[in-house]
């Protein structure tokens, strides 16, 4: 269904695994991310001097690119307007798609739905630029809506149940009510010497209170990029007047470092010892260890941090 849908769907990709670790929408989202390269877009159509008009088909106004065609598109609200989140798309302003995604990955939205709604619109304009019979456009998220609940019905039966308990213990998990949790993660990126972190708090419905992303123009070892994201998050929560929180990793090396009453002898320790001074701020900082799937958020916000240059909350 998803070829038919317009997804080139790479030979890695195993829709089991993805079931299993429940976070198959940030998957649905990287093949975004993957396909947009390929995207006939105009703006890269003019850029390759395949045609000469680069403006969209839509509206007539703005530059086709993929975060206008797909997003900021005047004509394209009659489709956000029915996302709860995606209604509030003119109020903060990205400079790509994969700053949109990424921003996606924040919010307590269907992510898988978010993606299947882009598809529905690149699907719905490739129909009418080729005088094909197209669904109306206020049409495309009532649409896409049906069919991924469609996909969704039509996949769960074939996942094992011993899967599905794994799933369930693999989910993120909101901390208790008066706490917030803040999650942090490191990604090295060795070829280009250097690092990013990435750190996101929610509260205990879930919902995203703050989050942020630094690059490091040095490419630490794994363990010391986590050690350097949790000295962000603790700093960053402390900044945001936050007092109880879990700081949640999905290093266990680290994270039991963090815990021991002992100091450190690794080449870390010394931003642990930072860490345990700065906790003394708080009135409450419990340690968390969990599986990477539970810490994908955080994760994507490090990845990320490889395209820009410094910065972002
Ligand atoms: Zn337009």
């Amino acid at each position: 269904m998803w070829e038919d849908f317009g997804f080139f769907i790479p030979p890695s990709f195993d829709f089991d695994t993805i079931l299993a670790t429940d976070c198959y929408g940030l998957h649905y989202c990287r093949l975004v991310t993957t396909n947009l390269a390929a995207l006939p877009i105009k703006e890269a159509l003019v850029r390759r001097t395949i045609i000469e008009d680069p403006l969209c088909d839509r509206c007539h106004v703005a530059l086709e690119s993929p975060l206008h065609a797909l997003w900021y598109c005047n004509e394209l609200d009659t489709i956000w307007e029915k996302s709860a989140h995606c209604r509030k798309r003119r109020e903060i302003s990205f400079l790509n798609f994969k700053e949109l995604l990424s921003w996606i990955l924040t919010q307590p939205t269907e992510v898988e739905l978010f993606a299947m709604v882009v598809w529905g619109i690149w699907n719905q304009r490739n129909k009418v630029r080729h005088n094909h019979v197209a669904a109306p456009l206020h049409q495309i998220f009532q649409i896409s809506a049906e069919k991924l609940a469609d996909f969704t019905a039509s996949q769960q039966p074939a996942i094992p149940m011993m899967t599905r308990r794994v799933s369930h213990r693999t989910r993120w998990q909101p901390p208790l009510a008066d706490l917030v949790k803040i999650n942090f993660d490191g990604a090295v990126f060795s070829s280009a010497n250097a690092a990013g972190i990435g750190v996101v708090i929610r509260d205990s419905s879930g919902q995203v209170l703050a989050s942020c992303s630094q690059r490091l123009s040095q490419a630490y070892s794994s363990t010391e990029v986590e050690a350097l994201a949790a000295a962000k998050a603790v700093s960053f929560a402390a900044e945001l007047g936050i007092t109880k929180a879990v700081l949640e990793g999905d290093s266990l090396t680290f994270i039991k470092a963090l815990s021991s009453d002992h100091s450190s002898l690794a080449a870390f320790g010394l931003i642990i010892n930072d860490i345990k001074f700065s906790a003394r701020n708080f009135d409450q900082l419990l340690h968390s260890h969990v599986k990477r799937e539970c810490n994908f958020v955080a994760h994507c916000l490090a990845r990320h941090e490889f395209d820009i240059s410094d910065f972002l909350v």
